[in-house]
Formats: C-alpha cells, sequence, structure tokens
C-alpha cells in the first residue's frame, strides 16, 4: 500500500514496533516546560493527543482505556468516596470516576496545565465532567502532591500518567507507592496504568514487586484493548493495602447507572484473567 498520504507513527525502537494513523491535518503543537504536545486530526480516529511522540489519546477508542482505569477498581472497593487521579489531564478518567454516585471528592493532579486545556479545546467530551462540585482540578506533581496528601485520606488512587520517563518516571517506584500507601485509608485501592502485557511484562514485574516492598498486601494485573498503544494490548496493577478478596458492586443497580461503551460485569471479570505466560511471569514478583 503506497504510503501516499500524510501519517501520524509512533515508532518505538526499543520493542521494534510501530503505530500509524492516516491523518488529515496537525492542529496544534507546542511545547511545554514539561513535555512536547501534537494535536492531530485523523481520518478515522477523530481528534490524536500525542505527548512527547507517545500516542495518548484519541477520539475513538480512549473509552477503552479511560473506563477500565476507573470502573474495575471503583466496583472492588466496598464504598469510595474520595478519589485522587494523578495524571489524567486529558480528563477522561475523572469523567468515568464521577459517573459513581457514591463518589463525594475526586481531585486531579495533572503536572501540566496545558495538557488540560488543550483537552478542553479539542476533546471537550472528555472533559464534560469538569465542572461537576465534587471535582477539583490541581496542576502540580503528583509526587510531591502524594508525599504530602493526608495520612488515610484517600480510598482510591488512579495513577494514569504518561509512560516511566521524565516526570512521571518517579511513578513508577517504592518510594511513591509508600506515599500512596500512607495517603490510603484502611481499605483503600491503588490502580495504576502498567503498560503492555506483551511488550513491557519486566517493567509489570518491577511494579507489581515495588508496591509489595512498600507494603501492598496484593498487586493484580488488569487487561484490556487499547488500539493506538504500543502493541494495542494494554494493563493496569491494581494494588490492595490490606489483604482478602475485593469487594464487589457488580450489582445490577451500580452497573445499571454506569453508561459505559466497553466495561461491564463480564469485561470486568475478562479483565482479571490472565494469560499463562503472564501469570508465570508475575509468579514470584
Ligand atoms: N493514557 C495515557 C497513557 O497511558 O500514556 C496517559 C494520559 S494523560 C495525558 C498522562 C498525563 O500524565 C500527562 O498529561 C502528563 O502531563 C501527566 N504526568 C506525567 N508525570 C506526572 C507527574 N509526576 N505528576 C502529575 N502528572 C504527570
Amino acid at each position: 500500500m503506497a504510503l501516499h498520504q500524510s501519517w501520524f507513527t509512533e515508532a518505538v525502537d526499543r520493542t521494534g514496533t510501530a503505530f500509524s494513523l492516516k491523518l488529515g491535518e496537525k492542529l496544534h503543537e507546542e511545547q511545554t516546560p514539561y513535555q512536547k504536545i501534537e494535536i492531530y486530526r485523523t481520518e478515522t480516529f477523530g481528534h490524536l493527543m500525542v505527548i512527547d511522540g507517545c500516542t495518548m489519546v484519541s477520539t475513538r477508542d480512549n473509552f477503552l482505556y479511560h473506563e477500565m482505569m476507573a470502573h474495575p477498581a471503583l466496583n472492588s472497593h466496598p464504598n469510595p468516596k474520595t478519589v485522587a487521579i494523578i495524571g489524567g489531564g486529558d480528563c477522561g478518567t475523572l469523567r468515568e470516576v464521577l459517573k459513581h454516585a457514591t463518589v463525594k471528592r475526586a481531585v486531579q493532579v495533572e503536572i501540566d496545565e496545558r495538557v488540560t486545556r488543550l483537552a478542553e479545546h479539542y476533546f471537550p467530551e472528555l472533559c464534560s465532567a469538569n465542572p461537576d462540585p465534587r471535582a477539583t482540578l490541581h496542576f502540580g506533581d503528583g509526587i510531591r502532591w502524594m508525599r504530602e496528601a493526608k495520612p488515610g485520606s484517600l480510598d482510591l488512587i488512579i495513577v494514569d500518567s504518561t509512560d516511566p520517563v521524565g516526570p512521571a518516571e518517579g511513578l513508577f517506584g517504592r518510594k511513591f507507592y509508600l506515599d500512596c500507601l500512607r495517603a490510603l485509608h484502611r481499605n483503600g485501592l491503588l490502580v495504576q496504568q502498567s503498560e503492555s502485557p506483551l511488550l513491557h511484562l519486566d517493567l509489570i514485574r518491577d511494579m507489581h514487586r515495588a508496591m509489595r516492598e512498600a507494603g501492598f498486601a496484593q498487586a493484580r494485573l488488569l487487561h484490556f484493548p487499547q488500539p493506538i498503544y504500543p502493541s494495542g494490548w494494554w494493563s493496569a496493577t491494581l494494588a490492595q493495602k490490606t489483604r482478602g478478596t475485593l469487594a464487589s458492586r457488580l450489582n445490577p443497580a451500580t452497573l445499571a447507572r454506569l453508561k459505559t461503551g466497553y466495561y461491564n460485569a463480564q469485561t470486568h471479570r475478562a479483565a482479571f484473567a490472565l494469560p499463562n505466560f503472564v501469570k508465570t511471569a508475575l509468579k514470584n514478583s
């Protein structure tokens, strides 16, 4: 197929993989104090946000990621009232969190305000819940914010950050997890985007080990499709402070209230069903 049209391509040398989307046009580009942000209009995926050359969010497939970063964790906690989102500047995860009536307060801690301002313009549907009185948009470093968070003040922490490089690197280590553990209430949960089970299993194993070393009783992988990310197969890690089986709010009433495109009781359960090669790799982590 001749590449006669212009295409956006994210090529990753380390994994020898690439992903491309056929373009309409580049809509915006800027260098912020933290990263380079580009916005494109694509032919079939709507708008695309790219940060430092990595695909972040597209109009067409972001629902897969945002729903799976929010609902499995929220429906695994008996009564999630206070939520902190670290990163998440496109506001899609915040929108999903606020679909839960139990949530009384959701604070989003995004280091780069320009990500949110550009999302408001190019992904207004992701920012539709921002005016909700339960939501607080805080612009600052999530590492520092968590270090200063009041002990026991959070029921759920969602780390919706970029890959573990640059400003996000410190979000994937034991020190940060110690601060999360302290900030979480007794039966609190941490869920963090944990890259691709196919391409980044070593990183996932290191994350699980660091979470356990920090004192989390359990770390469980959940996985789901995410076409615009490397390999198209993505994951999140759900860590719980205390031992024991996770609560379940998968009751028909909770699920009926959730207007979702991907998430339901079946995909919730399927997300935690691990392939053998993943189970083996994570067994001793
Ligand atoms: N879904 C995307 C992914 O998995 O790569 C992440 C979406 S969101 C755009 C990622 C956000 O994390 C970015 O807006 C970035 O500015 C933010 N971020 C990175 N490091 C951060 C930090 N230390 N504190 C707060 N936000 C951070």
